[in-house]
Order: structure tokens, then sequence, then C-alpha cells
């Protein structure tokens, strides 16, 4: 017997033309670069996304093809989200933190023939605009300003509408997006998206388990649009028709918190260094912002320390926490907690709340270690594999890392990690970031999250230190809150509360503020270039 339903592909067109229709009227809020706001009605966006997918359709764009974005998070991005892909191209999100050799070789890797750009961000391809080859610049012009020769204005370039467009026939498994990893190990390595995984990672981040987005939401993603998609949320609000704010760049804590307050945002997500921020922010001044009560704050990207967590929640914010990659749509795993866990008490809620949580719907996840298979019993520990349909299965022309994935399919997360009987996943450690005492293992990141739940703690990062007996022993970079003071013993007395002896860090330092990667993660790696010649007998 043969199925009956329709043979009808997942794309991401019947998402835009649904948002057009049945809410019409609901804003789009972009923060310029001048500070002030643009807002428009879904209407607008949609008209103006399909306007571009025209446009591109006229300058000749072929299916398949890559379309580069060097955009900050604004409405404008949000139509070339959609209209690069509903015109058979592939949005190419360029991450605008990179350093330009690296801009370079991802744009000659993709070969994108146009580029959409905020003009704010012109003076960036200035420096590596020679190293490449495009036909057509876009400018988005925000700040109205004149143009250079060789460039195009976005808005003229959409002006002619989409009388008389067809969207080209487009299947499932059509790519829709790109996105390049950060290359902190060896060079930036390309994913490509599907419409099929675009569409199913929207469906399945709306569940009530994990986002439960809908159109009465609010949504502002801090997480940038040039990296991982901004976790999928832009596309999964578009489904859902809900409003969307975008901060555009203006990321700091009081710009955010206005926005939250202003615009009535419900849900809004980022980098735990935004939040710690944030927070920050709130303790300094806890009445100054109006914010939706139970706003959900989405940390994820890196690990969230407890302290995090409860600071939200003192302000009467809801905290999520969720683990995703690049690789995957990215949301791989959310935190929900189980009916039978409600009889937690708050100091082990919190602390339950920490581990990165429950695997989405459609993701497949498995431990690895050298004895095999690990069993989901929260202690034995190994790589996190993952399989499922909006997962990567192989990087963009990269056949040298062909070995991310086992023989049986499963894509290699470099993460260590338990699971436990419930199937809470909980993160230890990045591969490279584990520190390998005598033959065993110790967790950078259970140290920095109990060294960031002491008062006086503003950040923490833990990173290895060869060591001639112990092979490699724990370093502790610290950065002080203003105005509190501790010492490298007060420290270690507080994480001795908790941990055996032989995980203590062996030095902490205390430095101005922790080196940030291009998508505002702790840079471990330039710590450890900084600590390299570390001489133990300097020890606290
Ligand atoms: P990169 O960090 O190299 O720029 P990604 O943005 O794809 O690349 O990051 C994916 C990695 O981020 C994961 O493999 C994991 O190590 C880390 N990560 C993501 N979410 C969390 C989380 N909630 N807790 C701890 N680590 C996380």
């Amino acid at each position: 017997m043969h199925a009956t339903m329709m043979d009808y592909p997942l794309t991401l067109v019947p998402l835009l033309e649904r948002a057009g229709k049945l809410f019409p009227d609901t804003e789009i809020v972009s923060r310029r670069p001048d500070k002030s706001l643009h807002r428009y009605r879904t209407a607008d966006f949609c008209r103006r996304a399909r306007a571009l997918a025209a446009a591109l359709q006229r300058a000749g764009l072929a299916k398949g093809e890559a379309v580069a974005t060097l955009m900050w998070n604004n409405s404008a991005h949000l139509e070339a989200y959609f209209g690069v892909p509903c015109a058979g191209g592939v949005v190419l999100t360029l991450n605008l933190r990179l350093p330009p050799a690296d801009l370079t070789y991802i744009v000659n890797h993709a070969k994108p023939r146009f580029l959409i750009i905020d003009d704010v961000l012109l003076p960036l391809y200035e420096q590596f605009k020679k190293d490449v080859a495009l036909d057509r610049v876009f400018v988005v012009r925000w700040n109205k300003g004149s143009l250079a020769d060789g460039l195009s204005d976005y808005d003229s370039f959409i002006e002619p509408g989409s009388d008389g467009f067809v969207y080209p026939a487009l299947a499932e498994g059509d790519a829709a997006g790109m996105c390049y990893t950060s290359g902190t190990t060896g060079k930036p390595k390309g994913v490509v998206y599907s419409h099929r995984a675009l569409v199913l990672h929207s469906l399945a981040i709306s569940l009530p388990d994990v986002h439960a987005f809908s159109h009465r939401e609010c949504v502002m993603p801090v997480v940038p649009m040039f990296h991982a998609n901004a976790w999928g949320h832009p596309f999964a609000c578009v489904m859902l028709g809900a409003k969307q704010v975008f901060p555009g760049p203006h990321l700091d804590a009081e710009s955010l918190l206005d926005l939250c307050a202003n615009e009535g945002v419900t849900l809004t997500a980022g980098v735990p260094t935004v939040w710690l921020a944030v927070v920050q922010a709130l303790d300094a001044n806890p009445t100054r912002w109006r914010l939706k009560p139970g706003m959900r704050v989405l940390t994820g990207g890196s690990a969230a320390p407890e302290g995090l967590l409860r600071g939200l929640e003192r302000h009467g914010l809801k905290a999520m926490h969720g683990w995703g990659m690049t690789e995957m749509a990215p949301v791989g795993a959310l935190y929900s907690r189980k009916l039978k866990l409600d009889a937690l008490d708050t100091d082990a809620r919190y602390r339950h709340l920490t581990r990165q949580g429950l695997p989405l719907p459609l993701v497949e996840m498995r431990v690895v270690n050298d004895a095999g298979e690990a069993p989901w019993d929260g202690e034995s520990m190994g790589e996190l594999q993952v399989r499922g349909p909006f997962i990567a299965g192989r990087y963009h022309n990269a056949p040298e890392a062909a070995d991310r994935w086992t023989g049986d399919g499963w894509f290699k997360t470099g993460d260590v990690v338990t699971i436990d009987a419930d199937g809470y996943m909980k993160l230890a450690d990045r591969t490279k970031d584990l520190v390998k005492s005598g033959g065993e293992w110790i967790s950078s990141v259970e140290l920095e999250n109990a060294l960031m739940s002491h008062p006086a703690v503003a950040e923490a990062a833990v990173i290895a230190i060869q060591h001639p007996k112990w092979q490699e022993r724990p370093l502790a970079a610290v950065v002080l809150k203003k105005d509190a003071q501790a010492t490298a013993e007060s420290l270690r007395a507080h994480l001795a509360e908790r941990f055996a002896k032989w995980w203590l860090p062996d030095a902490i330092v205390f430095i101005d503020a922790i080196p940030r990667t291009s998508t505002g993660k702790f840079q471990k790696a330039v710590l450890r270039e900084r600590f390299k010649d570390w001489q133990w007998d300097k020890a606290v």
C-alpha cells in the first residue's frame, strides 16, 4: 500500500505568505544605528521580501546560488532571510565580528555574486573588498548617506516590486541558508541548511515544551542573525506571525532593556555574557524598566552559570536554557522541567536548570566513550553524538572534515556530556576545554559556574595549563564585580564546599575582562595563549 497524502514540499514560501495574509498588522521593529526605531507591519515585510525575491530573479540569481549578507539584526536582514531562499537562492550570513581574512576565505569558498550590507558595515567590507569578487553590492541605507561608486541602493533594487513574480519551483531538500562555524579550530566550515530543515526546526522550537512561541508573542533575538540563524527564531516567528524586535547594533544592557520595556517583549534570546550584563544593570537599577512579568530569557551558546539563572528570576523573569550548534539548525536541546521534578526545592531546581536540557523532538542523542555507547545514567561521560532532520550530514566542500560524522551516520558534536535516566543532557565541557589531570577529567564548566555563583565574581573562565606531574591542571581567570573584593584563598574555599580537592584550580588569577569570541562567548583559546608560559611555582 502507498500513502495517499499530497506530495507537498516543506519550504519557507508558505511560511512567508501565511504571515502576510493572517497577521498583516503585526509590527516588526528594528533599532537603527542612530538608535531611532524603524517599524513597519508584517504586510510590509512580506511585500518587501517578495520584492527582493523578484529583484534577485531579475538580476539572474541561479538556483542554489549564495547571496551574502553582512548585517546586524534588523528588518532588512529578515527580508533577506526569506527573500533569498524563496527566490531559490541561499542566504549566506557573514559574521561581522570575524577578521577580514576569515570573511575573505568564506566569500571565496561559498562564491556569492551578490552581497546585501548595512551601510554602517561598509568600512568592514572595504577591508576585504579587494580580495573577493562580488558582482553587486546592495546597501541598506539606514543613514541615508550618499553611495560610493560600484555600490547599489537596496531600496531601489527592490522598488519595482513583485508584480508578475512567480516563486520558482522548490524542493524541500533545496538549499535555503548557509552559515560558517567560527573556525576556532582550522578554517571555517560551511553548513548548508535545506528548506525542509528550517521548516522542521521552526515547528520543533515552537512547541510548548520548547519555546512555546505563538502569534501572541513579542520576540527579541539578541543572538545575531549572522550566526546560526539567530537560533531559528526569525523563521519561527514569521511562521507564526509573532511580533519581532531587532536590536540592530545596540547590544548594551540598557539599550536592550529599553527595547524590552517599550515594545513589550515576551521572549528574548542570547548568550550568557549578554544576560550577565543585563542582570548587573537590573541589580543596579531594579525599578527602572517595566518588563513584562515572566518575560522569558533564553540563554544558550555556552554554559549558563547558576548565579545568572537566579539573577534573572530575582527580577521576575523566567530563565530558559538551551543548547545548540551551527551544525544543527541550531537548537538541539532545551531545558523543560518534568512534572516529577516540580517537587525539587529552590536550590535543587536551579542546579537542575544548569543542565542543557532534553533533546528536541526529532533530535536523537547518544553518548559515546572508549567503551562504546554509554548508558543514560547521569554519570557515564562521553562525546555527545546526534542525528536528525535538521542536523548537517556534511560540510560544504570540506572533505577533510568528513571525520566529524561516524560510519553509521551520527554527527560528533565535540561536546563531552552525561545524560541521565530522565534524558537530561549535561555538558561537562567541549573536548578541547576539558582539563585532563592525572588521567582524570575536570570539567571547566562546573568550576566556572561555581566561581560565578560567588557574590564577588562577575565572570570566570577555567583553562587547562600543562603541568609537569599531572599533565594538566586548572587555572581560573576571574573578573571581580565592580567594587567587590575576594582573594584567591576565599574563592578556593568557596569551591572546596562543592568539589573534591583535586578539582580545585591550582591558580586563580584576577584579570580585567575575559576575551570574547565573535559570538560573545568566553574565548578560552586567547586565555590559553596568554597563560601558556605559566610557571606553577607562582601558583596560589
Ligand atoms: P562556536 O562556539 O565555535 O562559535 P557554535 O556557535 O556552533 O560554534 O557553538 C556550538 C557549541 O556551543 C556547542 O558545541 C557547545 O560546546 C556550546 N554550547 C551551546 N549551547 C550551550 C549551553 N547551553 N551550555 C554549554 N555549552 C553550550
